[in-house]
């Protein structure tokens, strides 16, 4: 009765069904957990975002105009760029806006192979699934699996709350984050993928001490593992993954909501209008390119061993690394920060 079921209910497949039913498919939608979007995520999404999937004003809980970069605990610089660079999310109430659309089922967990899927009994073709359970899909197949740990600490005091903060160590693979979601309530969190969940905890607990958040109240703690190692176009045959299930993260940031939701798009439009493949559509995604080269700088970073001191960051180098995290950054932003951080370049381009 359905033209294609699709499971997983984190943005790549709410995304899906909800492009598919608006091409004229039936789609049935299956999420293991009790409601959507409920993975562990930090859920900052950036303003582009908008140009596919709107974020409703009721899921935004935050906007982030500042980025600090610290190392080691001691600040290289800060962005404050005047405009909107993050929305803090609430996935759920994001995810939810786009449960009318299509139908669903909430807390069916679906055995999936690469032969299709078992739905009541019923033997599903791989022809009809679509798959977006996220870095789970074909997981001891993937190469750059990071883990993380996060808090959501209330009661703080949070000097900035427009302002996020990467923090990097020398031994970490990876970073810690502070996404403010209000005046009083924060998400810290840390990964990396030279770490083990306990490694990255005491980490984060060192972070958490040394920026006065101790003194808050832990309302959640999860953390999931994230698949690092960039788009995997060589997967793009049936059944069809999308998402983190294909590998729809940013390698160098951990960026996966904007990228899961560009893949879920290219998939819709290959079994609409049958003209590209969807392997095709993946490589003219915008962050297809991007993908591949942040892959290859975080290998060269995982093989040296430890992540390079970068120097002091002006805002404008702050300004590229957040361009060329989210795959956007064109020759004339390098050209704009010479000479001013020439140490910036050459750490992304070694
Ligand atoms: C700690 C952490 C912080 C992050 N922070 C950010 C951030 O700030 N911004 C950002 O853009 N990205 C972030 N990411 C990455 C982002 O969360 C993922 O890339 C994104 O959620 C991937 O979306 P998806 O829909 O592909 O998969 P998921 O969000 O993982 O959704 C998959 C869904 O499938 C369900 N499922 C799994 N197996 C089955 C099954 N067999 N049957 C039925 N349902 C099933 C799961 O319950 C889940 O709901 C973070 C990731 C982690 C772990």
């Amino acid at each position: 009765m359905y033209d294609y079921y699709i499971v997983g209910g984190g943005p790549a497949g709410v995304a899906l069904a909800h492009y598919l039913t608006k091409n004229g498919f039936r789609v049935k939608l299956f999420e293991g957990r009790k409601d959507v979007g409920e993975k562990p995520c930090g859920g900052g999404v950036p303003p582009q975002i908008q140009g596919y999937l709107p974020v409703p004003n009721k899921a935004i809980l935050n906007v982030i105009k500042s980025m600090k970069v610290t190392y080691e605990f001691n600040e290289l610089g800060v962005w404050e760029s005047g405009q909107t660079l993050f929305y803090m999310i609430d996935r759920r109430t994001y995810l939810r806006e786009y449960l009318s659309d299509f139908d669903y089922e909430m807390g069916k967990f679906v055995k999936l192979s690469k032969e299709g899927a078992i739905i009541d009994s019923k033997r599903i073709g791989k022809e009809k699934v679509l798959i977006a359970v996220g870095a789970l899909w074909r997981i001891n197949e993937r190469d750059m699996v990071a883990n993380t740990v996060q808090y959501v600490i209330s009661n703080v005091k949070v000097d900035d709350p427009q302002q996020l903060e990467f923090i990097f160590f020398k031994d970490l693979i990876g970073y810690a984050w502070i996404f403010p979601l209000s005046e009083k309530i924060v998400k810290v969190g840390i990964g990396g993928l030279n770490k083990n969940v306990d490694e990255l905890e005491e980490m984060l607990k060192l972070v958490i001490k040394r920026k006065g958040f101790g003194i808050g109240k832990i309302v959640k703690r999860d953390g999931a593992p994230i698949d690092m190692g960039g788009l995997k176009v060589e997967w793009a045959s049936e059944p069809y993954p999308v998402g983190e299930a294909i590998g729809a993260v940013m390698p160098l940031t951990g960026e996966g909501i904007r990228p899961s939701i560009m893949t879920a798009k290219a998939l819709s439009e290959a079994l609409s209008n049958g003209k590209y493949g969807y392997a095709e559509l993946l490589t003219k995604l915008p962050i297809y390119k991007a993908s591949k080269n942040q892959r290859k700088i975080l290998k060269e970073i995982q093989k040296k061993g430890e992540v390079p001191f970068p120097g002091k960051l002006s805002d404008k180098s702050i300004m590229l690394l957040y361009k060329f995290g989210l795959g956007e950054a064109k020759l004339r932003d390098f050209l704009s920060i010479i000479p001013s951080s020439l140490s910036m370049i050459k750490l992304l381009f070694k």
